[in-house]
């Protein structure tokens, strides 16, 4: 079989540390397995346009592998007319949104990810970017390195999470988790706003109450965390008349997916001060563009600002384990032997998993 497999480069950085699986230098650790049993793989990180050699490669391709940190965008076009051999599609980690899934059911191609290789790395970023905002760290760290000592400029913008409403818009693997983290921190109330109710046992262990219209959840909301996948009922959905429900001068994390949120309607209710803060991992493309308006975006005050590049999710322990999730999709895949239920988000034309959106 033809295995290609798109990975981020991790240049010095990867030769000098080998736990950086993931990375177009050290293949996943699978390269000599893959070898070994006869199959042909090719790895890159040239995934954009024609001419890339993610392009290039695909037509005769059986296998393909992505992650989310650089993914290889797999296009409806790029299904319906350019993959012909494909008949796999794994994400070494969780979110498989760069997959074209109502194609990939077209062509009734496999879409497979490692279902919570990385959920505990990203719940701690969350609660990690949450006590950055409401603690308004990044600005006061940026003025000590300018060799500042302001400490009312910082204060008067910084919070106790104590006592303040946090609520998960999506509360699966993540979102649950990042509430069960967040118990300890004393909030005055713990929500949650998702079509799956979390089984009554989930909810009382947290104390989490769900709140099922979306602008009430938003209007109670002190510190919103979004930890939904990306798909048709989610896209753009943080726009600028949902940001007008938002409490004034919230807080929002977003490690789930860039484009769930309008990168228009946040820069400008962060500069208006509609809300306090934005802080997150993901952008409505990857490598986000230079000028992307999420790099520079500020409050009044000059702070808010908590955007990383992707990465909650390919700690290196995180990556240990998506890398040893795709090989055991590979695994089974050569030998016939059926997925691990969680794994599937698309197989047989349909949509396995019910995350990705309300479906009959
Ligand atoms: P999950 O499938 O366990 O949970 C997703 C939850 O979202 C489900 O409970 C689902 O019902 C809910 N949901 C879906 N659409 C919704 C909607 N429109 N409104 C309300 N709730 C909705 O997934 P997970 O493991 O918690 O991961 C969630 C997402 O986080 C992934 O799909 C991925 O996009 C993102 N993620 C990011 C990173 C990172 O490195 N930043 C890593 C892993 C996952």
């Amino acid at each position: 079989m033809k295995i290609l497999a798109i990975l981020y480069k991790g240049g010095k950085a990867a030769v000098e540390e080998p736990r950086l699986l993931g990375t177009l230098e050290n293949k996943l650790g699978i390269a000599d397995w893959l070898k070994s049993l006869g199959h042909e793989f090719i790895v890159t990180d040239d995934k954009e346009g024609p001419d890339s050699v993610f392009q290039k490669e695909l037509p005769d391709t059986d296998v393909l592998i992505t992650t989310p940190f650089h993914p290889g965008y797999l296009t409806g076009d790029l299904i319906l007319n350019k993959a012909k051999k494909l008949k796999l599609a794994i994400t070494a980690g969780v979110g498989s949104d760069h997959v074209d899934l109502n194609a990939a059911n077209e062509k009734k191609i496999t879409v497979a990810e490692v279902t919570g290789s990385n959920v505990v790395s990203v719940a701690e970023h969350v609660v990690m970017d949450i006590l950055l905002l409401v603690r308004n760290f990044v600005p006061a760290h940026e003025m000590i390195e300018r060799g500042d000592w302001v400490v009312a400029d910082i204060a008067r913008n910084a919070f106790d999470l104590e006592g303040k409403v946090v609520g998960t818009l999506g509360c699966g693997r993540i979102g649950f988790r990042v509430l069960k983290r967040l118990v300890p921190f004393d909030c005055k109330e713990l929500l949650y706003y998702d079509y799956a109710a979390l089984p009554a046992a989930a909810e009382k262990e947290v104390g989490a109450r769900r709140v099922e219209d979306l602008h009430e959840f938003l209007g109670q909301c002190d510190v919103i965390t979004i930890n939904t996948p990306l798909h048709e009922g989610t896209r753009g959905l943080v726009n600028k008349e949902l940001l007008s429900h938002v409490k004034k001068g919230a807080w929002i994390v977003n490690t789930a997916r860039g484009a769930i949120a309008d990168r228009i309607a946040i820069k400008e209710a962060l500069a208006s001060g509609q809300i306090n803060g934005y802080a997150g991992d993901v952008w409505d493309v990857q490598p986000a563009p230079k000028d992307h308006p999420w790099r520079t975006m500020k409050n009044p005050l000059g702070g808010g600002n908590g955007m990383t590049p992707h990465y909650s999710g390919t700690t290196l322990d995180a990556q240990r384990r998506y890398a040893e999730g795709a090989r055991d999709i590979l695994e089974r895949w050569f030998n016939n032997e059926p997925q691990i239920p969680a794994n599937v988000i698309v197989a047989n034309g349909e949509y396995a998993t019910k995350a990705y959106g309300q479906r009959k």
